[in-house]
Order: structure tokens, then sequence, then C-alpha cells
């Protein structure tokens, strides 16, 4: 039987159709699968008759709502490309987009209405979808378009090996790319993903993270409707909604980046009733070790680590419950059927997946597996390169243990060298972030005429009395860190600058320092 995203909707709203199956928190709507499914179809039947057809590309601009969720599923359902788009983008990033997926459909929301306001001009040939009451003069209503269509099945010939998706990556690293999945690939990853957080049809998941970003779709989201679970959507990142909303609703099992489970850890928890939370998913960004031990300690919930990236779908290893503490800043081993690989990096091309060094020596991690990408969208030199000799090469330096375990030290591009030697800024960062009045850190090189670079700190503090020289000395008496990767500068500040998925943008913080330097400061 062909696996598509379509399919699998349709068997859980066949297996349990009474069963509760979304919240969606900002419009207080809650639905059963089989009303959920019958939206679903309403929308994809509107789709069509605004000429969608297979292949098509159809986008959503929009904080973490039911609209998101349902034109996932109706998208899959008629084969058209579901395209999310980053609600934290600007107009001219957005329209980089629109340009380049050429969708035939955009759903956004009142909250982002400015920006797509600015930009709708330029895109005649879109339909503008608006979400809200009230819609803009080049825009119709969402609202008034499902109404009007029918509820009935759709059956369109959809294949598993078909385009189910374009995801775009950040553009840490240039230009944001399409990343290319097909359904067969979200249906193995949705099956990992139950696996590893033991997904049952009692699960109660909230959705905190961005929903455009395929840690939250495709590892949280998606396995739990495959396995029957709740889904309970919020709309944007609110630290004591969470609190609020695990004790109002039970919530089982739910996934944060690292920066929100560090921001929840600021709150009084004392406050809440969390006895029904069980397990707390992390990743798409690196954890210090203190955390892991602060969450484990304050919430007694087991954890379970996802490392990955969006072009491998994303998740490609799992940091067990079991593992949290005897391993401790490892990512966990590799995903069912997956195959990851540590290899000598080069300067002059993409790195050779034979040449593979061995236990224990660090080099670019490269992996294979079932849910690899088909490739990005109209790039096909960047696409070769990523996928040289069928191996997908993340750009992050790690390695692996005796035990198979994986390491992931830093990307390639944030290593700092001093004076020959290499530092991995994220073993700074750990250090740093087990000092007490420490709240964040990130790590960065700066340019140094002696060295080639300096390592230097960006701080938030915890403890507003906390000095440069109390971060030195804590350094200097560690016993952790050699002398040249102490921090020769602190920087402090209010926040750190993150992407909508909890990245820290290390690009904003050298050009700040570059900044800072070139003032002489
Ligand atoms: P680009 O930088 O190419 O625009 P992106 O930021 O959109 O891509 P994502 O797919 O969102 O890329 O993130 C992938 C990267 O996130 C990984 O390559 C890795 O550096 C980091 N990452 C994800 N999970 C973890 C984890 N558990 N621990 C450490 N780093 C992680």
């Amino acid at each position: 039987m062909t696996t598509t995203i379509g399919k699998i909707f349709d068997l859980t709203v066949k297996k349990y159709p009474n069963k509760e199956a979304l919240y969606d928190v900002r419009k207080n709507l809650r639905y059963t699968f089989k009303e959920w499914s019958e939206q679903v179809n309403r929308l994809a039947n509107a789709l069509l008759k605004e000429g969608v057809k297979k292949g098509d590309r159809v986008s959503t601009f929009t904080f973490n709502t039911e609209e998101l969720g349902t034109a996932f599923f109706a998208c899959a359902k008629i084969g058209a490309i579901f395209n999310p788009i980053n609600f934290r983008l600007t107009p001219e990033e957005v329209a980089f987009i629109l340009s380049d997926a050429t969708p035939k459909a955009v759903l956004f929301e009142k909250a982002l209405e400015p920006v797509v306001s600015s930009i709708a001009g330029r895109f005649p040939q879109i339909s503008f979808w608006f979400i809200d009451e009230e819609p803009p003069a080049y825009a119709a209503s969402y609202k008034e378009k499902v109404a009007a269509a029918s509820t009935d099945d759709i059956q369109a010939e959809v294949d598993e090996n078909d385009v189910y998706a374009f995801i775009y990556t950040s553009g840490t690293t240039g230009r944001p790319k399409g990343v290319m999945h097909s359904h067969r690939n979200m249906v193995d990853q949705a099956l990992l993903c139950i696996a590893a957080q033991k997904l049952e049809k009692e699960d109660v998941g909230l959705v905190t993270a961005p929903m455009f970003h395929c840690a939250e779709l495709h590892c949280a989201f998606l396995p739990r409707i495959n396995a029957g679970a709740k889904n309970v959507i919020l709309h944007q990142f609110n630290p004591k909604a969470i609190l609020s909303l695990i004790e109002q609703e039970k919530i089982t099992k739910f996934f944060a980046a690292p920066t929100m489970w560090n921001m929840l850890l600021q709150e009084d928890l004392s406050q809440y009733d969390l006895s029904s939370l069980k397990i707390g998913l992390y990743g798409a960004a690196p954890m210090a070790p203190s955390l892991v031990h602060a969450l484990h300690d304050r919430l007694g919930i087991s954890l379970i680590q996802a490392y990955g990236m969006t072009e491998m779908g994303p998740a490609i290893t799992f940091l067990s419950e079991k593992d949290q503490l005897r391993k401790a800043g490892s990512a966990g081993q590799a995903a069912l059927n997956h195959d990851i690989r540590v290899v000598r990096t080069r300067e002059d091309g993409p790195s050779d997946p034979d040449d593979v060094v061995p236990t224990g020596e660090t080099g670019e991690i490269v992996v294979k597996g079932p849910c690899m990408m088909l490739g990005y969208y109209n790039r096909k030199e960047a696409t070769e390169k990523a996928m040289y000799k069928g191996w997908y090469h993340s750009g992050d330096i790690g390695y692996l243990d005796e035990e198979g375990y994986l390491f992931v030290n830093d990307r390639v591009d944030d290593m700092i060298i001093s004076g020959g030697e290499n530092i991995y800024p994220r073993e700074v960062e750990d250090l740093l972030h087990s000092h007490p009045g420490v709240l964040d850190v990130a790590v960065v090189g700066q340019p140094d005429d002696r060295w080639g670079e300096t390592v230097s700190a960006f701080v938030v503090k915890k403890d507003p009395n906390v000095t440069e020289q109390d971060l030195d000395e804590f350094c200097k008496n560690s016993n952790s860190l050699a002398n040249y990767k102490r921090p020769r500068k602190y920087v402090f500040c209010e926040a750190l600058p993150r992407n909508a998925s909890g990245k820290i943008q290390k690009f904003v913080l050298r050009k700040q320092l570059e900044e800072l330097f070139t003032q002489g400061s």
C-alpha cells in the first residue's frame, strides 16, 4: 500500500473518530478526529476549486494555528506541496521564498498582515487567504472559502515518493534553500519519533515550538496524530501559558528547544500541578549538560534529545531517557535505520564519506537514512554538494565514542582557531552555563593579529552582580578548560539573538564584536 501523509491521517480518523484530536488555545476550538477530518476535506476541496493541482505549492504564514495543521493534511490529500513559512522573517525574506516556491495560495493571519501587505502587490498571481475576521482588500476570507466547500473525501492519486513539502532552511549559511521531502520520508520520520517518545493514543502533546519548523512539525505534531494522540496548539511560546496548559490539559509529552526549557525553569514551578508530564523532548540546538541536570532534578520527568537537521527530516539521533545523565553532552545513538559516520573534513570540497576518522577523533558528521531529503528545490549544485556520494553532509563537527554515541561539537563555521588550536565554542559555553550567575551564553571567535582568533563570550546574567573577573576565575579554577580556550573578552547583554527555532545567530554576534572592535572598545 502506498503510504502518504493523507493516508496516515485518514487511518487515524477511521480508528479513533470520536477521540479528541486537537485543541487550538487561541480560538478555544476543539475537534475530534472526525470533525477535524471534515475541516481538512473542506479545505482540500476549497483549494481544488481555487485551481490548486497536484504538485502546486500552498504556503502558510502563521504562528501556531489549527489552520496550519489543517493545511498540512489538506495539501497532502490533494498532492499539493505544503510550504510553511517562518513567521519571524522580514518582508524581503518572505518575498524571496514566495518568488522561489511560487505558491498558488498563501494562508496568513492578522498578526502577520503588515508583512504580507507590504509585498502582496508584487505577487498578483498568488491567491492570499486571510484566516481571521475582516480580510484586507487584497485577500479572500479563508473561513468563507472553507465554509462553502464540501466535506467530501478526496480520492487524489498521491504516491509515497511524491514531494510533500518545501521546508526552507533558516538561511544561517546563505539564502534559504527549499528542502524537498517526500511523503515516505515523513511517514518514516513519524515512525522513528513515535518509537523514541513511546507515543500512544492516550498521550496529550503540547505544540510550543514553531510549527513551520520541522522539529515541531515532524518530530512531535505529526507522530502524535499518527499514534492517535491529541495535540494542544499554543499560538506563541509563553512559559506561563505552557505551565498552565500542562495542568489544565494534562499534557504528557512535548518538544521545546533548549532556550525554551531554560525559560520554563525560571518560572515558579511550585504554582502548577505538572504531575501529568512524562517526557520532555529537546533538540534543534545544543543543550548544556547543566541544564539537562536542572531539568531532570526540578521537573522529575524523562528527557529525550533529538539531533538532526531539516534536510534529514530532521531527527538522525536520539539520546534516550536512560542515557541522559550517563551520557550527558552526547546527542545519542543513530536513529533506527540511520548510518552515521565521522569523516575527515576537506578545505577544497565536500568531505569524502569513505574517509572515516578513527573512533574518538573529530571530523564532519555525515549520515544516510530513510528520511533524507530529495534535494533542494532549484539548487542542483547545492544538492550535489550536500548529498555527495549519497551521504548528507551536515556541516557539523563531532565524534563517535567507543559505544557509538555521537558528540556534536559545533558547526564547522563556528569553530574558533586560536594559535593553530581548534576550539569548539560549545565546550566553553557548557562550562559557563554551569556558573550559577549565568542565564545564557554564546561564545564566538574574535579576529586577533597575534593568535588569528581569540575567544569572546556574550553573557546574559542571572545574578546582576556577576563580573568578568568572577567568570574568568571560574574558568581558571574549573580544571577542565585549557588556558587558550578561556574567553579573553566578555560582553554582557540583555538577550542573545536567536532564530525562531531557538538557535543562536552567531553571525550577528560576530558582527557586533567587529563593531565593538573597530570602535576600539
Ligand atoms: P542553515 O543554517 O543551513 O540555514 P538551519 O539553521 O535551518 O540551516 P536546521 O535544520 O534548523 O538548520 O538545524 C540544523 C542544525 O541545528 C544542525 O546541523 C546542528 O548544528 C543544530 N542542532 C540540531 N539539533 C541539535 C542538537 N540536539 N544538539 C546540537 N546541535 C543541534
